[in-house]
C-alpha cells in the first residue's frame, strides 16, 4: 500500500461528524447548509435527470455549463474567458484541487502554501513529489506576513496555492496582499491556484477579487469555484476551473484519468443556476452574514474569543476560559460534543507545520436559526 495515504487518518470533518451522531450532538463541525439550496434549481436537476440524456457529457462539461462558467466569471470579475477550451467541469472542488495540482507539479518543484490550510491540499501535493513552503498566518487578524511570504519564494517555486475566502478563518485576502502575491509570482515566473469556492460567501459589504484579475495574473492562474457552496447543495460536487487554454488544457488531460465526467443532469442544474439574478446571491450572502452574527454573539456570550470573519461559513474562537481547560483543541472539541452535545472542528487539524495552536475550534454556522439557538443554549448550560 502507499505509505502516504495507508498512513493517513479519516478526515477531521468525517471523523467529528460521525462523533456527534454517535452522541447526538448538534453538528457545527462539518461545512454543510442544514437546507438544501433552491428549490427551482432541484427541479431543474430533476427535469433533466427525468428527460435525459443520462449519457456520458463531454469530458470538460457541458457546453451549457461551461457557457455559464465564462457567463459568471465575466459578469462578476469582468474575466474573459473562453467557454469552449478556457472552462473545465468538475466533480467538486476537491477533484478541480487534484487535477490542477497534478496537472502542474513534477517532483522537486515548491509550492507556496498558507496555513491555516484546507486538509486535501498537503497530500496531493506531497503525492506528486512535490514540496509545500508553508506560510502561517496568525490569529487575530490573519495577516499575510510579507517577510515569511518573500522568504518562501525560492528557484523551485513552480505555484503559490491560495484558498480566498479562507476555510476555517474566514480571512478575506486583502487587495494589498494579493498584490504582493501576483508581484512574487510574476518574479519567479510561478503559476496560482486559487480555491474560491467561498467566493459568494462574503459579508459586511466587502466583495471578492480574484487574484487572476490583477494585471498580468490571467496568463498564469487557475480559479477553482464550486456549485456545493454557491448553491447550497455540498453533496452535487459540481466543481469548476476556469484559466488559460494552455493550463487548461493539461488539467482536461488529468481529468479525464480522474473521473472523465460528472453527472449531466446536475451540470444542466448548475448551468441554469449560475445566471440565476443578482437578488439571489445577494440573499445568500445576507442570509449567512446573519447566521454569522447570531452564532458570534451566542459565542462570545458564553465565554469565547470570537475571531473576526469576512467570508465562508465558519468562526474561529478561542477557547481559552470558555469551560475547562485541555491539552489540546482535540480534547476541548471531543469534550464539546460528547459532554455538551455541540460538534465543532479542532483548528489544529488545518496545520501541518509545527506547534499548531491548541486553542482555537471552527464553528459552522450555516445552519436553521433555532439550530443556532439551541447550540448556544447547550453551551449556556455547560460553560
Ligand atoms: N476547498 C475548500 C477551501 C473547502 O472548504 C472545500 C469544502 N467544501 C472544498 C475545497 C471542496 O469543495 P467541493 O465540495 O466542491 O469538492
Ligand atoms: N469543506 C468542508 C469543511 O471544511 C468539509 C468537506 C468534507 O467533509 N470533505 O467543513
Amino acid at each position: 500500500l502507499n505509505p502516504d495515504f495507508a498512513g493517513l487518518g479519516t478526515t477531521i470533518f468525517t471523523t467529528m461528524s460521525a462523533l456527534a451522531a454517535e452522541h447526538g450532538a448538534i453538528n457545527l463541525g462539518q461545512g454543510f447548509p442544514d437546507e438544501d439550496g433552491p428549490a427551482d434549481i432541484r427541479e431543474a436537476a430533476a427535469r433533466a435527470v427525468i428527460e435525459g440524456p443520462n449519457q456520458y457529457p463531454p469530458m470538460t462539461g457541458l457546453p451549457a455549463l461551461r457557457q455559464a462558467v465564462a457567463d459568471h466569471d465575466r459578469r462578476f470579475y469582468g474575466l474573459a474567458y473562453d467557454a469552449r477550451d478556457e472552462t473545465l467541469v468538475t466533480s467538486g472542488a476537491t477533484e478541480a484541487l487534484a487535477a490542477c495540482l497534478m496537472a502542474m507539479l513534477a517532483p522537486g518543484d515548491e509550492v507556496v502554501v498558507f496555513e491555516p490550510l484546507y486538509d486535501s491540499y498537503l497530500p496531493i501535493i506531497r503525492q506528486c513529489g512535490a514540496v509545500p513552503r508553508i506560510v502561517r498566518l496568525e490569529a487575530p487578524g490573519w495577516n499575510v506576513p510579507q517577510g515569511a511570504l518573500a522568504a518562501a519564494f525560492s528557484p523551485a517555486t513552480k505555484l503559490v496555492l491560495l484558498n480566498t475566502p479562507m476555510n476555517p478563518t474566514g480571512k478575506l485576502f486583502a487587495g494589498e496582499e494579493l498584490s504582493a502575491i501576483a508581484r512574487l509570482a510574476l518574479a519567479h515566473d510561478a503559476y496560482v491556484l486559487c480555491d474560491e469556492v467561498y467566493e459568494h460567501l462574503v459579508f459586511d459589504g466587502a466583495a471578492h477579487h480574484p487574484i487572476a484579475a490583477l494585471p498580468e495574473m490571467r496568463a498564469r492562474t487557475l480559479r477553482i469555484g464550486s456549485a456545493g457552496k454557491t448553491f447550497s447543495l455540498t453533496g452535487w460536487k459540481v466543481g469548476y476551473v476556469s484559466g488559460p487554454r494552455e493550463l487548461i488544457a493539461t488539467v482536461a488531460k488529468v481529468h479525464q484519468f480522474l473521473t472523465f465526467t460528472t453527472p449531466p443532469g446536475l451540470q444542466a442544474a448548475v448551468a441554469y443556476a449560475l445566471g440565476k439574478e443578482d437578488a439571489y446571491y445577494a440573499s445568500l450572502a445576507a442570509s449567512l452574514q446573519a447566521k454569522r452574527d447570531r452564532l458570534a454573539a451566542g459565542l462570545a456570550s458564553v465565554g469565547f474569543t470570537v475571531l473576526p470573519a469576512q467570508g465562508t461559513y465558519f468562526l474561529t474562537v478561542l477557547t481559552d476560559g470558555a469551560g475547562p481547560s485541555f491539552a489540546t483543541d482535540v480534547d476541548y472539541a471531543r469534550w464539546l460534543t460528547v459532554e455538551v452535545g455541540v460538534a465543532a472542528v479542532p483548528c489544529s487539524a488545518f496545520y501541518a507545520g509545527d506547534n499548531p495552536p491548541q486553542n482555537m475550534i471552527r464553528f459552522c454556522f450555516c445552519k436553521k436559526d433555532e439550530v443556532l439557538d439551541a447550540a448556544i443554549a447547550r453551551l449556556a448550560e455547560r460553560l
